[in-house]
């Protein structure tokens, strides 16, 4: 039995680098310091069915055939090369190679490229650059923190260590008694499992977001609020919460879909990095997106060195343009303008609304992932990659924007191909067709 350690966790954007794997006969049997969704997706990688094979199919209706390597790599080329309005859409569960490796190809078919924060943290980053990201790493949190905001996220399921790890429980430099050196607020319209662990929870009436930031800003301000309620929570627990945070010695803002995905979107973002803008005239104050896929960040992070955009990117006119409502892989397919779409590392079947996956059910549709999905079943074209971070190396960034490396724990399966690599075979072909 080998025992690997300090392996980087490739499932949520905490990306734990504490984790530990033992490995039996080139399977890994036993994990340490990975919550559940961590420790299964190291012990369930091969999954119900593990794609380790090409395969195809001309009409959707029809079985899959096993198929080799080049024949499919052609046939993926000819697919892209011909389509008017080619689509490459995911990214999020792979490592930042592949995402060099993706945005060259959209340059090169003149596609519309983009990531799966187009439904979750997309008005986060296009709000960050509005107004600007008052950030700090996850590691001052930890050290430093003594008032900690949850806004629209829910980590004791969707992030489970963040908490014990940087957040609320963790013992820091400056925090030695960790939960009771901490002030916990919770802002969210339910009462989840995270907000009842905090000391003052916000229910916000859904989608009033904006309002209660609003109230929060117009109160550190100093004016007085004329209603008793505001966005369903009285005037006097506003104040009381305006108290906490101009008296915090360093604060934090966590922010997820909660906020992002509700009437608003990236405005309610705007104006909650205006809110910390303010709080730093008394105090310092910093905010930290919740990204959910573990390198749905870094995605963002090469689509801006590459392009000057983060996401929803068209290439289709020889440059890239960016003006999400238009340029998004979701506006292309709800328009049945897409007419091919290459799918990598996130599962659109499963989370798009209904008239775009009827789209994706129309078109040429290529999946390059380890396992079945809803869109996996939609493909005409299925090429099998290793994990990144499991049986193969890659760099992923943080929530935080902390890049790590993440480690190659056992072999892959023989007949998969490293994501990024799969995307150079696309791109050369491609270049020989066009
Ligand atoms: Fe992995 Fe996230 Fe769990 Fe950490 S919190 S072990 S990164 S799934």
């Amino acid at each position: 039995m080998e025992v690997i350690k300090n392996i980087v966790c490739p499932f949520c954007g905490t990306l734990c680098d504490d984790i530990e794997c033992h490995v039996d006969h080139g399977h890994i049997v036993k994990t340490r310091n990975a919550c559940r969704i961590g420790h299964s997706k190291f012990t369930h990688r091969e999954g119900a069915v593990r794609y380790t094979e090409p395969l195809f199919r001309e009409n959707k209706k029809d079985e899959f055939k096993v198929i080799d390597w080049d024949t499919a790599i052609e046939k993926t080329a000819e697919i892209l090369v011909n389509a008017k309005k080619p689509l490459i859409y995911g990214f999020s569960a792979t490592e930042c190679h592949a995402h060099i490796e993706g945005m060259k190809l959209a340059e090169k078919i003149r596609g519309l490229v983009s990531n799966t924060a187009e439904v979750c943290h997309g008005p986060s980053v296009w709000a960050l650059q509005d107004v600007g990201y008052p950030i700090c790493t996850l590691g001052e949190v930890k050290n430093r923190a003594d008032v900690v905001i949850y806004w629209g996220s829910n980590p004791m399921h969707a992030h489970p260590r963040h908490m014990s790890r940087y957040g609320v429980f963790a013992r820091g430099f400056f925090r030695e008694r960790g939960r009771k050196d901490r002030t916990v607020i919770v802002i969210d319209p339910r009462e989840t499992d995270t907000a009842k662990l905090a000391d003052i929870h916000l229910k916000v009436d859904p989608h009033k977001d904006y309002e209660l930031v609003s109230a929060l800003r117009a109160s550190l301000k100093g004016f007085e609020l004329k209603s008793d309620i505001i966005a369903g929570i009285p005037k006097e627990t506003i104040e009381k919460a305006v108290e906490v945070l101009k008296n915090a010695q360093f604060g934090e803002l966590f922010f997820a879909m909660g906020v992002t995905q509700t009437k608003g979107k990236h405005r309610n973002i705007d104006t909650a990095i205006q809110l910390i803008v303010d709080l730093n005239a008394f105090t310092k104050f910093t905010l930290i997106p919740m990204r959910g896929h573990y390198n749905v960040n870094g995605f963002n992070q090469v689509c801006t060195w590459i392009s000057g955009f983060p996401l929803c990117v068209d290439y289709s006119k020889g440059f890239p343009e960016f003006n999400p409502g238009e340029t998004g892989v979701t506006d292309s397919l709800m328009r049945n303008e897409a007419d091919a779409m290459l799918n990598i590392a996130s599962d659109p079947g499963a989370h798009f609304p209904q008239k775009a996956v009827k789209r994706m059910s129309e078109i040429p549709l290529i999946c390059i992932d380890p396992h079945e999905t809803p869109t996996s079943v939609l493909a005409n074209i299925i090429l099998p990659p290793t994990i990144a971070g499991i049986e193969d190396t890659g760099t992923a960034y943080r929530m935080d924007g902390v890049p790590l490396e993440l480690k190659k724990v056992i072999n892959p399966p023989n007949g998969t191909l490293p994501d990024r690599e799969i995307l150079k075979k696309i791109f050369k072909k491609v270049e020989e067709l066009i």
